[in-house]
């Protein structure tokens, strides 16, 4: 199937690694412009090399802490004046503090609410405006599991990444008429670099093995294995494109069956 992405731009956030960088790569082997962000310049501009060697594809990398409204005007900028639009833009940033309620302080919960929900809602201040001059877009929003099946010592983004998908939600009803399409995605256990560092905490914590804790995870995934990125960033990039033009306001669980809800 053709996915209808090429010579379309696509900003995809938090990129430098994990599955921001397998969605911009999944997206730039399709075809797309894409521009990237992070807030560490080595790791990615050596992300943006790696892409643009590897597809040929046209790749902007843009520093941008997610958490500060200025970076991201700056971000939609750059993005606008190198490519002239911005068909499609993938909101992710990293993870909130892990921790039970009770282990928790307000600091911690207010940067959860910067990263993960501020920054979704100043992007699509950012970028929605522009999409509706242009006539039309769409917007991913990448979430978790959790939405669906809250886990344990995950308190924030238990409650913050639902307010992302009522925000999702909410959207996707407010500018259908201008043509722009709002979904989001919620990955179950994926194998990035984030959670080989959880496996190496956890293995470290029991005096086990990452092997032992990867295991013990798996056991509850219907599927019996984590997702490799690629599996993530597929499903998003069909999301973000035209091919996709009549999916708006759904929440998609790449989860390998893990959510034990019936809706
Ligand atoms: P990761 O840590 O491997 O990658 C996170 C990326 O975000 C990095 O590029 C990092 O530089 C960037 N980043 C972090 N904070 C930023 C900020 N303030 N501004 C700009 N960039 C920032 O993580 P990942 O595994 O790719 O996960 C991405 C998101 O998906 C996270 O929110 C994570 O909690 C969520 N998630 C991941 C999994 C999984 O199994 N990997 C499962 C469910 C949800």
């Amino acid at each position: 199937m053709d996915l209808m992405l090429k010579g379309k731009t696509v900003l995809v956030t938090a990129a430098s690694r994990g599955l921001g960088y397998a969605t911009a790569r999944v997206l730039a082997q399709e075809g797309a412009n894409v521009a990237l962000c992070a807030r560490n310049v080595t790791p990615l501009k050596e992300a943006a090399r790696q892409l643009a060697r590897e597809t040929g594809a046209t790749v902007l990398p843009v520093v941008a802490d997610l958490t500060q409204d200025v970076d991201i005007q700056r971000l939609v900028a750059e993005t606008l004046r190198q490519f002239q639009r911005i068909d499609a833009l993938f909101i992710n940033a990293g993870g909130p503090a892990p921790g039970h309620f009770l282990d928790l302080n307000l600091e911690q919960w207010d940067a959860g609410i910067q990263l993960t929900i501020q920054s979704a809602i100043r992007l699509v201040y950012a970028v929605a405006p522009l999409m509706r001059e242009q006539g039309g877009g769409s917007i991913l929003a990448n979430t978790s599991v959790t939405v669906r099946y809250p886990m344990d010592g995950l308190t924030i983004s238990n409650a913050l990444r639902t307010a992302v998908i009522g925000l999702v939600k909410t959207l996707s009803i407010e500018l259908g008429a201008d043509n722009i399409r709002v979904n989001a995605i919620a990955p179950g256990w994926t194998h990035t670099e984030r959670v080989d560092e959880i496996l190496r905490a956890r293995a470290e914590h029991n005096s086990t093995t990452v092997e032992e804790e990867a295991a013990k995870i798996v056991t509850e995934v219907p599927l019996r294995r984590m997702a490799d990125p690629v599996e993530f960033a597929r499903a998003a990039a069909f999301l973000l494109s035209p091919a996709a033009s009549y999916i708006t306001g759904v929440t998609l669980l790449v989860d390998g069956g893990l959510a034990r809800a019936v809706l």
